[in-house]
């Protein structure tokens, strides 16, 4: 298949639904204890809302809405921290377009900026840099995040300001990497996952073998998949062949951009500027073991936190917000007392409602005013 149509096919959408319902009755799912997918990708909750995918699957077939939207688990510190460098009359703080509504215990960057803070938008890292050169008398910081998906963009941006010499440079680095999130949430005694659909555009650079843990050690189901609803059904037939067969794989729907062995070029890149170390954050899910990310020693010069050392805190969540536990598949958004009345875009209290891919977001724009 080469042009978009033909991955929203009505013929090869219905094909595939009619193999769903066929499939899912060689297993043991029921409507009362459903297969319970978690889409890891913000990405994945976001098609499959859009699509109404989960309106066209039999009761047997669950989604669950992982943590995979980096703008989602920000923690209010981290935003706190931001706020406090980009209040300093020296600095220009560059970030992308979903995180500057994040909320953090002092506002978000957007208030900052109408506070008077110099915060700007921008579309690529690189852009951060030109406004270095373009600004020698100012500090620029590069608000870095994400998972693996965006770290080679900000590593490449690195090595050219270091390759340039540009001094006035910094980044902020709040990149988290998915491996360790997925051990938590699989220790966690509580949740309920039964498979995976693994993430598209993150496996393009990390590949499919990461995820082997998933099978050997858990026994779950991991089929990384693609965004459009013929990606999103095909991989839902290959889990639930999986189950119906007893087997227990990684595969590979979305093998026309994702290599299994990933892209050595994107991890070499990674390698060279980030050590992966320590624990981090995460909103809504707390501390996570080794999911930290860091610029190593050879890139210390251009770490905004060891030149502005902000004050370190961790905020609590505010109680009665369920982001933690839509992230886990505790809970749907229509279940949080606070959707769609305190929380709406315009207005979030969560990240999940900021973020273009945060799942309460997705809800908002595609399900509201059903009950819950
Ligand atoms: S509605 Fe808002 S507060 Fe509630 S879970 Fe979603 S983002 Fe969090």
């Amino acid at each position: 298949m080469q042009f978009i149509d033909e991955f929203r096919n009505p013929t090869q959408v219905k094909s595939l639904l009619s193999q769903i319902h066929a499939w899912v009755k060689k297993t043991s799912f029921t409507a009362e204890k459903p297969l319970q997918i978690m889409e890891v990708c913000g990405g994945h909750t976001h098609a499959i809302f859009k699509f109404g995918l989960e309106r066209l699957l039999p009761p047997e077939i669950e989604f669950i809405h992982g943590p995979g939207c980096p703008v989602c688990v920000l923690p209010m510190g981290r935003i706190d921290a931001c706020i406090e460098i980009a209040k300093r009359p020296e600095v220009i703080f560059c970030t992308f377009g979903d995180a500057i509504r994040v909320p953090g215990r002092q506002g978000s960057l957007l208030k900052a900026r109408q506070e008077g803070a110099a915060v700007r938008l921008i579309y690529s890292p690189m852009d951060a840099l030109t406004i270095a050169e373009q600004n020698p008398d100012k500090k620029i910081v590069l608000f870095g995040l994400g998972f693996e998906t965006t770290m080679p963009s900000v590593a490449i941006t690195l090595q050219q300001a270091k390759q340039r010499n540009i001094t006035n440079f910094f980044v902020f680095c709040q990149h988290i990497t998915i491996i360790p999130t997925l051990k938590s949430l699989l220790m966690t005694p509580d949740i309920q996952i039964d498979a995976f659909l693994g993430p598209g555009h993150l496996s393009m650079v990390i590949g499919t073998h990461p995820y082997s843990f998933i099978c050997e050690q858990y026994h779950k189901p991991v089929v990384v998949s693609g965004f459009e609803p013929t990606d999103i059904l095909q991989s839902i037939v290959m889990v639930l062949k999986q189950f119906a067969n007893k087997q227990c794989l990684v595969e590979n729907q979305y093998r026309r951009v994702v290599p299994d062995e990933g892209n050595p070029r994107a991890l070499a890149v990674i390698n060279d500027v980030f050590i992966m170390q320590g624990d981090d954050e995460w909103r809504g899910l707390g501390i996570i073991p080794d999911s930290g990310v860091r610029l190593n020693e050879t890139y210390a010069a251009f770490d905004a936190e060891k030149h502005f050392q902000p004050k370190q805190q961790r905020v609590a969540d505010d109680p009665q917000s369920r982001c933690g536990d839509v992230l886990t598949g505790r809970c749907k958004p229509l279940e949080c007392h606070l959707f769609g009345k305190q929380c709406t875009p315009e207005s979030a209290y969560g990240a999940l409602m900021v973020s273009s891919e945060g799942a309460c977001a997705a809800y908002y724009q595609y399900r509201q005013g059903e009950p819950a």
